[in-house]
């Protein structure tokens, strides 16, 4: 730690220009008083070793971690909570004493996400969308809170591993296996009432994309949850909404998974109001 008890609190992935953790987090040490700062650190695939040796020698209080490293990361870790080894990601490293611990607050921030908006999770039939670092938190957080989960992937060959990965956890029973190959339109919609979309399909600059096909109408009865936050209201979320079905975007996720971050590295609970307001008012001045 600084003379001064300033510590830093850094983002490790590449790229990290846009992300809105700075914002969200500064604004909540400054209303604390904490002396502590968020900085972006952009590390490219290779010199991850370096990143985190400075993380243990330097005045760093934590990280979050992003595309691409959340897997990779777990290598350099000295322990990893249970939750995230299961996930097999960490977004949240805590640096205690000369020790790096990693978490993944990615799960429990996408269901305080959904509490949040007043939807029960337990006996859901979810449609999963994407198979990457965030998927994977969503599957396990989806399964452990009792929904039946079928996933669907661009590219098959990961959907059919992240279904593999559940069963080896032992959360066989709620996860229905889908064949990776099958087309979206070729599902039974009716058998689902939550769908999840953790791809990158309809995030900034892409944003005229979805990862649902124009042609096929969603379910009315659906609730389509879109952890893209970056445009908030997305193609996905427009086009559900055109179906009547119920909407929720990415920011709450956003700003859960970095309330509980922010607790991890500093004990304290910090406003989430407050954060939410600063991630709108730049996502505001983006549009
Ligand atoms: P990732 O590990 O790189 O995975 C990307 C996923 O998106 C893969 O499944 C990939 O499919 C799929 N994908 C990418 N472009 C696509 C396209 N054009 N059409 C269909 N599928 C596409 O990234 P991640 O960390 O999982 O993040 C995924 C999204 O979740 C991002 O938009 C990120 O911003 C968002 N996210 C939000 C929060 C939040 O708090 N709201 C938290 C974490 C992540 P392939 O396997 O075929 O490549």
């Amino acid at each position: 730690m600084t003379v001064d008890g300033c510590r830093r609190v850094g983002l490790i992935g590449w790229p990290v220009e846009h992300s809105l953790s700075p914002v969200m987090h500064n604004a909540a040490f400054q209303a604390l008083g904490l002396g502590w700062r968020y900085e972006l650190l952009s590390v490219p695939p290779g010199q991850l070793g370096a990143a985190l040796a400075d993380l243990n020698a330097g005045d760093f209080g934590g990280a979050n971690v992003t595309v691409p490293h959340k897997s990779a990361v777990m290598a350099y870790l000295d322990e990893i909570d249970a939750a995230a080894r299961s996930i097999g990601a960490v977004n949240t490293i805590s640096v205690q004493g000369n020790r790096l611990l990693g978490h993944n607050t990615d799960a429990p921030g996408f269901v305080s996400a959904l509490c949040e908006a007043g939807l029960e999770l337990s006996g859901r039939r979810a449609l999963l969308l994407g198979a990457g670092g965030a998927a994977r938190a969503v599957a396990y957080a989806l399964a452990q809170a009792g929904c039946a989960v079928a996933i669907h992937n661009r590219t098959a060959m990961r959907a059919a591993g992240l279904v593999h990965h559940m069963q080896d956890l032992g959360l066989c029973a709620p996860v229905t296996r889908m064949p990776g190959e099958t087309a979206l339109d070729e599902l039974d919609l009716a058998r689902f009432d939550l769908l999840v979309n953790a791809t990158a399909a309809g995030m900034w600059p892409h944003d005229d994309g979805s990862p649902w096909p124009e042609a096929l109408s969603l379910p009315s009865h659906w609730t389509v949850f879109d952890l893209v936050y970056n445009p908030l209201e997305t193609r996905l979320l427009r086009q559900a909404r055109r179906a009547g079905a119920r909407t929720i975007d990415g920011l709450g996720m956003l700003v859960w998974q970095g309330v509980l971050a922010f607790e991890l590295w500093t004990g304290q609970e910090p406003p989430a109001d407050l954060m939410r307001s600063a991630a709108l008012k730049v996502l505001a001045i983006r549009r």
